[in-house]
């Protein structure tokens, strides 16, 4: 058997072909958990916006929103929150 050469593995490698294609893959539908924010409690610091490692929390210059369409349920926001406002929910499908 001929193995393919390197054009080839090009077309079926992991490459990126255009910029900001991630924006069509919704990459959160493999979440377990689900980060919620008690905005009660939020002072707006932007902790979590600062460390989401998937950008998918956005700050409008009011409040921090999650974007659950990206995020993976990584539980980093949480752990930074300082005033431990965001809770890890198990998803329900
Ligand atoms: S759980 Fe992870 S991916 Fe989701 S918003 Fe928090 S830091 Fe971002
Ligand atoms: S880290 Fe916690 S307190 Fe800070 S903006 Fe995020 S949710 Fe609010």
């Amino acid at each position: 058997m001929k193995l393919p050469g390197w054009k080839e593995l090009v077309e079926t490698g992991p490459i990126i072909l255009e910029a900001g294609n991630a924006r069509k893959y919704k990459t959160g539908d493999w979440r377990t958990f689900r980060p919620e924010i008690d905005y009660s409690k939020c002072t707006t610091c932007l902790f979590c916006w600062l460390f989401c490692p998937d950008s998918s929390i956005s700050f409008d210059g009011k409040r921090v929103e999650i974007n659950y369409d990206y995020c993976k349920g990584c539980g980093i926001c949480a752990a930074e929150c300082p005033v431990k406002c965001i809770t890890m929910k198990e998803e329900e499908k």
